[in-house]
C-alpha cells in the first residue's frame, strides 16, 4: 500500500537568547511528525512564506495537510478587536495558514487540524473565537491542563454519526492546552466534539473535501493511547485514496 505524502505545517519560533536573539526558526513539535509516521504517512514540513503561488506548489505537491498547533489567530480576521487576554499573535503565520487552507480547499485535498489549526479553519470558513475561554458564558473546565502532555486533561463527548464518533465512541479522556475556542460555528461545519461544560473539541466540515479538526493535541498522546493513531489513520487513508 502507498504512503500518502502529510504535508505538516510548520511555525516560526521565535529565539529570544542565546547566540542569535531575534532570530526565527522553521519548527514544529516532534510529535506530528512521529504520529504521522506511526499511522503510514510520509511527513514533508511545509515552511511559512507569503507567496501565493509557491504555497499553491506546496499543497500540489503533498496528499493531505495537518494544519498544527501555534500563536493565537489575530482576532481582526474574524471582525473582532483584540481584548485584553489575547495571547501573542504573529500575522505572517496567520496569513500563511489561510493561503494553505484556500489551496488546499481549492485542490480538494483533505485537511487535518489541531488546536490552533481547528481554530484557524473556523476562521477561514467564516466563523470566530472566544479570544480566552473565561469570555464563554458556562465554561468551567480547565482547558489549559497542568500535567504531563500525554495525560487526560477532561473528557470530551463525540456526536453520533460523524467521522469522530466512529473512532472515539460517545467518549474519551483528551489532554488540553487551549485557552482560546470556537465562539461561532463556521457555516457548512458540524459541531461533532465538546467538552462537558460545552468548548468545543471537535468540527467536521459537512460536505465536500475531508475536513475534520480537533482541539486537543491528539499527536501528543500517540505513544499511549492508540485511538489518537487511529485518528491519524483515518486522516491518512483519506490522503491515501485521494493520490
Ligand atoms: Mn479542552
Amino acid at each position: 500500500m502507498k504512503k500518502p505524502i502529510i504535508g505538516i505545517l510548520a511555525n516560526r519560533l521565535i529565539i529570544e537568547d542565546g547566540m542569535f536573539p531575534g532570530m526565527e526558526r522553521v519548527y514544529v513539535s516532534d510529535d506530528y511528525v512521529k504520529a504521522v509516521l506511526k499511522a503510514g504517512g510520509i511527513p514533508i514540513l511545509i515552511p511559512v512564506n507569503k507567496e501565493k503561488e509557491i504555497v499553491q506548489a506546496q499543497i500540489n505537491a503533498v496528499d493531505g495537510v495537518l494544519l498544527t498547533g501555534g500563536y493565537d489567530v489575530n482576532p481582526l480576521l474574524y471582525g473582532e478587536e483584540p481584548s485584553q487576554k489575547l495571547g501573542f499573535t504573529y500575522g505572517d503565520v496567520d496569513d500563511f495558514d489561510i493561503l494553505v487552507i484556500s489551496a488546499a480547499n481549492s485542490f480538494n485535498k483533505p485537511m487535518f487540524g489541531i488546536c490552533k489549526g481547528l481554530q484557524i479553519l473556523n476562521v477561514y470558513f467564516g466563523g470566530t473565537l472566544y479570544q480566552d475561554i473565561s469570555e464563554a458564558e458556562g465554561a468551567y473546565i480547565k482547558h489549559t491542563q497542568s500535567s504531563r502532555k500525554q495525560e487526560a486533561g477532561h473528557s470530551t463527548f463525540f456526536k453520533e454519526g460523524s467521522i469522530l464518533y466512529e473512532i472515539f465512541g460517545e467518549s474519551t479522556l483528551t489532554n488540553s492546552f487551549h485557552h482560546q475556542s470556537i465562539k461561532e460555528l463556521a457555516p457548512g461545519f458540524k459541531v461533532t466534539a465538546s467538552a462537558k461544560d460545552n468548548i468545543i473539541e471537535g468540527i467536521e466540515k459537512e460536505e465536500g473535501n475531508f475536513v475534520v479538526a480537533v482541539q486537543w493535541h491528539p499527536e501528543m498522546m500517540h505513544e499511549t493511547d492508540l485511538s489518537m493513531v487511529k485518528l491519524f489513520e483515518r486522516f491518512i487513508d483519506e490522503c491515501r485514496n485521494k493520490r
